[in-house]
């Protein structure tokens, strides 16, 4: 870039999650001001979610950009990329991946000690939190005038959205939307795993476990401060629970539901749908209809989620973090804002586009027989 822009902080990054932020961090690294604009309240204003695996050629390499990788180690939980396959009608181990002592190929972090590692990078101030984008217009060659929900404005150089399914910033280059795939993720969440629910804790291990007889599935995965959190997977209407349980509240419903469902299964497995603490969390799955593309535009672009959602099968995060380091060292080797999205484009939109192909109506995958093998947590 030249020096004039190095100087000039008009680089507005819409959204903090991983992607965003470690898009920020490199170009931090790099001497390259942006700011990162976050609906969130504040740092703590959600639960962050489950664990995630950082594969060794996507979301490590990000993280070794942002000069982060040996605190990731430090965090991140090596004994959890174990991996169990049930018998959902015996509670029989009938598959089973044992990481080798120096294994790393995916180790998994929880989300929030990710968001929290990212976070502490940043420059102060990097995040204005309670900034809901709400558009973004402007000339092609900008400037560009981001709208927040609360009515104030700025304007800059280059909007990158980095703000996930619905993204706001993706409507000002993409009519696309996100459909609904027809599969559902029911969470369930236990705490103290260990002493309170040691069966559980003895039929997952230390990572992940998962039972399917392709009509449903369950997942099970743990995170650290000994919680474990398990997705019930099926196909249902997007209005299911509304139409046959009433309200996420009714836990009581929705788990005479859920027996109903996974009748034939055993007492051991179904611990897991039945022991939960607190409420059921629906979380259905939506994809962008694949190949996902946009007019190129001299002043906006798209990473992670924004740009490609596909079904949650393990590479969701990795890729947004590999899109963030990618387009942060184009930024900070090409001459002008237009040429670094060229170059960065050329290589994320064909990578996206095979990816997203390659899975396109596979939410199928995560209730097949080999099960979610991919998946983790979000
Ligand atoms: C159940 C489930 C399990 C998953 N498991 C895995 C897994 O194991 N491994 C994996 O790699 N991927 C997984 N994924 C996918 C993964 O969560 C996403 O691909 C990843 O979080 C995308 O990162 P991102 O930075 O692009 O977007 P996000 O993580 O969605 O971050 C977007 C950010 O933008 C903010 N934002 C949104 N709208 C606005 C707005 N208008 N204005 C300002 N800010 C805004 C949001 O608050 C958020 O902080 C899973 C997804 C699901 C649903």
């Amino acid at each position: 870039m030249t020096a004039k822009e190095r100087t000039d902080p008009r680089i507005a990054i819409v959204g903090a999650g991983p992607g965003g932020l470690t898009c920020a961090r490199i170009l931090q690294r790099h001497g390259i001001a942006a700011t990162v604009y976050e609906r969130d309240a504040h740092e703590l204003g959600r639960n962050q979610g489950g664990s995630l695996d950082l594969h060794e050629d996507d979301g490590q390499l990000a993280l070794r950009e942002a000069g982060l990788l040996d605190e990731f180690f430090r965090l991140a939980r090596c004994d959890a990329q174990e991996m169990r396959v049930i018998d959902p009608g015996t509670a029989t181990v009938i598959g089973h991946h044992v990481p080798e002592d120096d294994e790393t190929s995916a180790p998994e972090i929880d989300r929030g000690q990710l968001r929290d590692l990212l976070l502490r990078s940043l420059q102060p101030g990097t995040v204005r939190w309670g900034a809901a984008l709400d558009s973004v217009t402007g000339p092609d060659a900008g400037p560009r005038t981001l709208r927040f929900r609360d009515g104030s404005t700025v304007e800059v150089d280059l909007v990158i959205g980095a703000d996930g399914a619905w993204s706001r910033v993706r409507t000002a280059v993409s009519a696309a939307t996100p459909l609904y795939s027809g599969v559902d993720f029911l969470e369930a969440w236990f705490d103290d795993v260990t002493t309170a629910h040691p069966d559980l804790a003895e039929l997952v291990g230390p990572g992940s476990a998962m039972a399917s007889d392709t009509e449903g599935a369950l997942f099970a995965q743990r995170s650290s401060g000994d919680h474990l959190r398990v997705y019930i997977v099926r196909r249902r209407p997007l209005d299911w629970m509304e139409a046959f349980s009433g309200p996420p509240q009714d836990t009581t419903g929705i788990r005479q539901q859920l027996l109903a469902e996974y009748s034939g299964w055993s007492p051991e497995v179904l611990r897991m749908i039945t022991d939960n603490d607190g409420e059921y969390v629906d979380r259905p799955l939506f994809v962008l209809p694949a190949p996902h593309t946009w007019e190129p535009s001299a002043s906006i672009t798209l990473l992670g989620d924004a740009a490609h959602l596909v079904p949650p099968v393990g590479v969701g995060v990795n890729l947004a973090m590999l899109d963030a380091a990618e387009l942060a060292l184009a930024i900070v080797s090409s001459d002008s804002v237009d040429a670094a999205l060229r170059t960065y484009e050329a290589t994320m939109v064909p990578r996206s586009v095979d990816i997203a192909l390659s899975l396109d109506g596979h939410a199928d995958y995560l209730l097949g027989s080999d099960g979610p093998a991919g998946l983790d947590a979000a």
